[in-house]
């Protein structure tokens, strides 16, 4: 059996950014991915495909704390989840990294300082070549360097909108943006600036993906390898428990096993616990690493919502993910418990409401549905979720994922959305046509939309009370990391992914020492 160096296990923000980071060392590294590449195909970018009915989604079942199986929002392909995302590439916020009071408790503090991460963000926003402008959000950290590349322009509705909340004594900000446009110069752009990217794959490979610039690259050195539907189902460990031996893997229906001296599972914050549930054994009666009963538990992702104005006058936007507000992020005059973040989502078009609502949209003519469509601006809310050790990841006797779930937050969520409402009164749009947008996270199955996932292998400093400790190494097992979405402590109420890339280089850096 060939041994490596170094198993990663999928291939998403985590994994794929690791294996990039890792790849010049020379190392010899084997990159595990369930999924395949996602087809370059026509249907990337259609609404119906995409949106409707599901193209990219994976046939996974899960259940939900009553047992009700649903098909989960998650896709498995080389790069994960930034295939489909919308590539806003937020740092989260340095208070983030402290403990926080929210209307619901406690958000816990990292195990590491925002200044410990933060040349890993910068490291990050380069490879993933993120556009942006420092000095505008009020709520930004600290930034050893400047964006590496400029702010994607508002289009003139936007633009507007930016000028009129800045009118109305608000701080609208250019949202940082992972999509690879060189708008001086649109003839070399690898980015066209379209209007399905958002919840799309990009057919053309010009949105800043785990793929396209974390396992590509990586691929380009011969001492990686990256087996396609490769899924992991067992990590086996030695007599004593505290080292992983063999990574059990199922590829075209046989079993394989791969030995590596270090193994990082990145299967994303449900299927990391499900691998490490699944890989119980007589040392470690409870699930791999899980001696604390932290594995599965804090789940988190995001209490978001996606709504809509009416503008008056038609919204043209083509590219609308380019602004954002977080003048709320911490509190509001009155309300003294953080709200979070608001931003705008991809531009809504007619056939992504039939898909939403199928029942009650397909009896409502089309001309009604595309008029909201061309009429609409679209918003999207995140308020922080807070970690409670009962929201949590477990299996069912088939094996599948089961859902354990109840809101955290809910007050302040709701306070975010009136506060967005109480915003467009100020700035010409009409605050009683603020309509929920259900399609993004599939809002009509809660727990279905789990976009943002995270927590389930916390890391920190005390074995009892964590997963991991903070090299993301497991407290119990000397060769065993992890570097997806699951090591959140806390999740913040900005998009996740450029914390995952940030802390996979970090961590990346604490392997090359080890095996130097
Ligand atoms: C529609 C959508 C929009 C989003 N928009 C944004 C956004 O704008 N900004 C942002 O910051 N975040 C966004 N996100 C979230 C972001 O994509 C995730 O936070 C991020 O990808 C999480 O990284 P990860 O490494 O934890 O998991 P993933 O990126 O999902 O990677 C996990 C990988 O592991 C593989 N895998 C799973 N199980 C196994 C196994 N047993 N064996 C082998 N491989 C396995 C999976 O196939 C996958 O490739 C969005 C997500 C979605 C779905
Ligand atoms: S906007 Fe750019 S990055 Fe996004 S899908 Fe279109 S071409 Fe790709």
């Amino acid at each position: 059996m060939e041994r490596y160096d170094v198993i990663i296990i999928g291939s998403g923000a985590g994994g794929g950014t690791l294996a990039s980071h890792l790849a010049p060392s020379g190392k010899r590294i084997l990159l595990l991915e369930r999924g395949d590449w996602l087809p370059r195909e026509p249907q990337n970018w259609t609404t119906s495909d995409v949106f409707i009915d599901n193209r990219y989604v994976s046939e996974d079942t899960w259940y939900d704390a009553k047992g009700v199986p649903f098909q989960p929002q998650v896709h498995y392909f080389v790069g994960g989840a930034t295939k489909l995302y919308g590539a806003a590439l937020y740092r989260l916020r340095k208070e983030d990294f402290g403990e926080l009071q929210h209307h619901d408790g406690i958000s816990p503090a990292w195990p590491i300082p925002y200044d410990e991460l933060e040349p890993y963000y910068t490291l990050a926003e380069q490879q993933y070549e993120v556009h942006g402008a420092r000095g505008e959000d009020p709520t930004e950290p600290p930034a050893s360097a400047p964006y590496p590349f400029p702010p994607v322009e508002h289009e003139p509705r936007i633009q507007q909108l930016a000028d009129d909340l800045a009118t109305a004594g608000y701080q609208p900000f250019h949202a940082p943006c992972g999509v690879r446009l060189n708008a001086a110069d649109m003839a070399f752009s690898k980015c066209i600036r379209c209007q399905t990217c958002d919840g799309f794959p990009c057919l053309v490979h010009a949105k800043s993906d785990a793929e396209v610039l974390g396992v590509r690259p990586a691929l380009e050195h011969p001492n990686v390898t990256l087996l396609r539907n490769a899924k992991a189902v067992k990590l086996e460990t030695n007599a004593a428990g505290n080292e992983v031996t063999e990574v059990v893997v199922e590829r075209d229906g046989a079993e394989e096993r791969y030995r590596a001296d270090v193994v990082v599972a990145a299967c994303g914050a449900a299927n990391t616990a499900k691998l490490l549930l699944q890989s119980a054994s007589n040392v470690h009666p409870n699930g791999l690493a899980n001696g604390s009963e932290q594995v599965g538990r804090n789940y988190m992702f995001h209490d978001s919502v996606a709504v809509l104005a009416l503008s008056r006058e038609e919204n043209s936007t083509v590219f609308q993910k380019t602004l954002g507000l977080n003048d709320f992020y911490l509190g509001a005059d009155d309300f003294e418990f953080p709200l979070g973040n608001i931003q705008m989502v991809g531009k809504s078009q007619a056939e992504m409401f039939r898909g939403e609502r199928p029942r009650q949209t397909r009896l409502a003519p089309e001309w009604t549905l595309e008029k909201i469509a061309r009429h609409a601006i679209d918003f999207w809310l995140s308020t922080e979720d807070l970690p409670r050790p009962e929201n949590r990841v477990t299996l069912e006797p088939d094996g599948n994922i089961k859902l354990t779930y109840t809101e955290t937050n809910a007050v302040a969520k709701e306070r975010l959305r009136h506060k967005l409402k109480s915003v467009l009164g100020k700035v010409d749009l009409d605050p009683g046509h603020l309509l929920h947008r259900f399609a993004y996270m599939k809002n009509d199955i809660p727990v279905a939309g789990c976009a943002h996932q995270a927590g389930t292998c916390r890391f920190g400093s005390d074995p009892g009370d964590s997963v991991l400790n903070t090299d993301c190494r497991a407290h119990e097992v000397d060769n065993l990391y992890v570097v997806d979405a699951s090591i959140f402590p806390s999740i913040g109420a900005v998009n996740p992914a450029l914390t995952v890339m940030a802390n996979a280089l970090r961590v990346g850096d604490h392997l090359l020492e080890r095996l130097r």
